[in-house]
């Protein structure tokens, strides 16, 4: 097996058995983890006071009492997150900072509380006059208040030295996850996007030092081999997610590359670097106000589209991708601009909606193979 090989099989491991990665964390150090639920949670707090950050991004599981708490045209992943809290899957973490993205989002803390009420739930505000000064003040008097809680629960104390340091870690990742795209996209017979996947998942449960690590050596790795570009469509994905992995292999089975994504799970994770400021709470705020693109925050510009249009540019791609997530109202009400900016630019596009829990992606199967004919025949 080779050096790449056993990267991502380790990255694959960690992707698939969170539970047992947050077990192995705390009796191996002794210290607490907390879930974060998806996205501008600013996880960097919960890593300066000393604990894992966990990424709660549902999952594949079989909803049954999620239906209790919340309507069934909720989204797939606010209703596994429900299901796995009402099954009592996140007892093993301290705590859970929610953000209220959307509206689906802005019940689901008082609800935890009602399903699993021994594991804390720390709501979070997220304000749309993101970019004045109020605005940035505001956020970060949100995430300081998180800090406060964090500090209840652990004991520990974020310091302004200690959220600095972790500031300065996540830019590092960040930027090394940037890095690893553009690599990846030059290696699609190594990197498909299952793999690209697991790399990604992969970074949301074990500490940012280790994953760092990983995926600097990963795409050190890669760098040394041969540019391969495929034979397949060279494609930018957008939307939340592209779970479940059914679909990834159905992608795979039709040679798709991803060369860029604009993903919530992905790079929007990634791609905006944290400021600098004397108080790092405020650099946080910046970076909350800088962010562009996002479904999840108010952007009056709807630069998402644009960005989207940058990226098949600079990659040269063959076309996008749009996944939107089922009930996901964000995600609808932002795709009418993206459709626009894309035919603008005369780019082609595919439209899919997905589930996370969908049992067989067969019914995508004619759409991807058309889409794919489609654009290695221009
Ligand atoms: S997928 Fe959409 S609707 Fe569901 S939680 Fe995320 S932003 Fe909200």
């Amino acid at each position: 097996m080779s050096r790449i090989d056993e990267i991502l099989k380790e990255m694959e491991y960690i992707a698939h058995h969170p539970a047992k990665m947050v077990m192995k964390w705390k009796s191996e150090t002794g210290k607490k983890a907390v879930g974060i639920a998806p996205i501008h949670c600013a996880e960097e707090v919960v890593h300066a006071a000393g604990m894992l950050p966990v990424g709660l991004w549902g999952g594949q599981t079989t909803i049954m009492r999620a239906t209790e708490y919340l309507q069934a045209f909720c989204c797939s992943v606010a209703k596994a997150i429900m299901e796995l809290s009402a099954a009592g899957a996140y007892k093993h973490l301290d705590a859970i900072i929610f953000p209220e993205t959307c509206d689906t989002f802005r019940v689901i803390p008082l609800m935890m509380r009602l399903a699993d009420p021994l594991t804390p739930v720390i709501g979070l505000v997220l304000p749309d006059n993101r970019k004045i000064q109020a605005g940035i003040e505001y956020t970060a008097n949100e995430y300081r208040t998180i800090a406060k809680k964090l500090e209840e629960i652990t004991g520990n104390k974020v310091t302004d030295e200690s959220l600095h340091a972790s500031i300065e870690l996540y830019n590092r990742h960040h930027a090394a996850m940037m890095r690893f795209f553009d690599v990846a996209a030059e290696h699609a017979d190594v990197i498909t996007p299952y793999w690209r996947h697991q790399v990604v998942k992969s970074s949301y449960y074990v500490l940012k030092e280790k994953h760092l690590a990983m995926v600097e050596e990963l795409t050190a790795e890669l760098s040394a081999l041969p540019v391969n570009k495929g034979k397949g469509p060279r494609v930018v994905v957008t939307g939340i997610m592209t779970e479940p992995d059914n679909l990834l292999h159905l992608f795979g089975e039709f040679g798709y590359t991803f060369v860029a994504d604009d993903l919530a799970q992905s790079s929007r994770q990634f791609r905006t670097p944290t400021p600098e400021d004397p108080d790092p709470f405020i650099r946080l705020g910046k970076r909350f106000a800088a962010f562009e693109g996002c479904s999840c925050v108010c952007d009056p510009e709807k630069l998402r589209g644009k960005i989207i249009v940058d990226m098949v540019k600079k990659q040269q791609a063959d076309g996008v991708v749009v996944l939107i997530m089922k009930f996901c109202d964000p995600e609808e009400y932002d795709y009418p601009f993206i459709k626009q900016d894309l035919e603008a630019a005369g780019i082609p596009h595919l439209y899919l909606e997905i589930e996370q829990q969908m049992d067989s992606v067969e019914q995508l199967r004619t759409r991807l193979q058309a889409f794919s004919e489609m654009l290695m025949a221009k």
